[in-house]
């Protein structure tokens, strides 16, 4: 019989633990031992967090979930890139991705089990989304990486900092993490709004697990209102928005949520962002052979962004069943590049990491569930 769900203690912000303490008759001060025992020793079960009495650790125990989420398969790729799908209390699977490049990891996490957005050459959307993930799913996805960091270490020997006792105050955490989060995984994140951010919020705290802002990008399919709304926050999130194509005609073919909310809508929410929050959108490209990778595609691409502080990421297609695009060659690719930075557009051409692992979105869960 499965255990009842519980909710994840990976969901509260670090400041949320002193009211919870006081409503569940725990003395304050003990918060502080929960947010160090979270963030700082990294416990994977209440029993781990030893300065707390045992009574309580019991009790805690039964109202909150600590395990990360359950590493359910990791998939090595030749270049150190491991894509790990793991599986929630309920049984459904989620993916996340940990990129390692020149001395930092940068970890993409999903943001709902599927997706409802259906673009065509993406994987998460092909069988629609079953449920948004929780604020403590998502921040679970990290907890997992960081458990497997942990361990890396340990194999090449590096001494475990174990136990907050041993530290004086104020030392950093001992806990490896990503040095960048991207929310580029599956789901739509302006869909799944609250969580999202709430989540974010977690990571980003110093108390919690302390990833800064800039450190942060958000990444969405072109969903009006969540960029809107994400530019009152008051908090510095880097954006990305999936473009994909120029102009109407052709964005619409590719991504239905065009027909919402069109180009020139989301174009002037970009500008509201950056003049809102004084961060560049970097607009995310997809090259599809002979669809969108044309030089006149280039120059269409050139006048809707002229004049616009931003920045383009050109990423070849990652092929994926159900969508007969063919990734354009190394040579079509560079041409764009090139045709954008004669321009004078801040563009850069990725090198699609993870290949052979199917790295992108949704790719891992749909083989597994087919
Ligand atoms: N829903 C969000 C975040 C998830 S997708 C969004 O649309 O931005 C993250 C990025 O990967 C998007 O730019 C998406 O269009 C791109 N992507 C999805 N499938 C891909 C594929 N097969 N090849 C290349 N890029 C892909």
């Amino acid at each position: 019989m499965n255990a009842p769900l519980r909710p994840s203690a990976w969901g509260l912000l670090p400041d949320e633990w002193k009211p919870l303490c006081k409503e569940l008759g725990l003395p304050p001060f003990r918060a502080a031992q929960i947010v160090t025992g979270l963030y700082q020793t990294f416990a994977l079960s209440w029993n781990d967090i030893t300065t707390l009495p045992a009574e309580w650790r019991e009790r805690l125990s039964q109202a909150f979930d600590l395990a990360p989420l359950e590493i359910a398969h990791i998939q090595h790729a030749g270049d150190d890139v491991r894509k790990l799908l793991l599986r929630c209390q309920d049984g459904e699977c989620v993916e996340t991705v940990m990129i390692p490049s020149k001395g930092r990891l940068t970890q993409c996490i999903s943001t709902q089990v599927g997706c409802n957005f259906r673009c065509a050459f993406c994987a998460s959307g092909q069988r629609g989304c079953v449920r948004s993930l929780t604020a403590g799913e998502m921040v679970g996805q990290v907890m997992a990486a960081c458990q497997l960091m942990r361990a890396d270490q340990q194999a090449v020997g590096v001494p475990a900092t174990d136990g907050a006792a041993s530290r004086s105050p104020g030392t950093k955490p001992s806990l490896p993490r990503p040095g960048n989060i991207v929310v580029m995984g599956m789901g739509e994140p302006f869909d799944n709004y609250d969580n999202v951010l709430r989540a974010l919020r977690i990571l980003n705290d110093q108390k919690g697990i302390n990833i800064g802002a800039r450190h942060i990008t958000l990444s969405t399919c072109g969903v009006v209102p969540g960029i809107l709304r994400l530019a009152e926050e008051g908090i510095q999130f880097e954006l990305s928005v999936s473009l994909h194509a120029p102009d109407d005609d052709l964005r619409s073919h590719l991504m239905p949520v065009n027909r919402r909310w069109p180009v020139a809508e989301l174009i002037t929410a970009c500008r509201a962002y950056f003049e809102k929050t004084g961060r560049i959108v970097t607009f995310e490209y997809t090259l599809v052979k002979d669809l969108n990778d044309r030089p006149q595609h280039a120059d269409a691409l050139i006048r809707l962004l002229r004049g616009m502080p931003c920045k383009v990421n050109l990423i070849p297609l990652s092929p994926v069943e159900g969508f007969d695009g063919e990734r354009p060659s190394d040579r079509d690719c560079l041409a764009f590049l090139d045709r954008l930075l004669k321009a004078k557009l801040a563009t850069t051409l990725r090198k699609s990491r993870g290949k052979d692992v199917d790295a992108a979105c949704g790719q891992l869960r749909l083989r597994t569930l087919a």
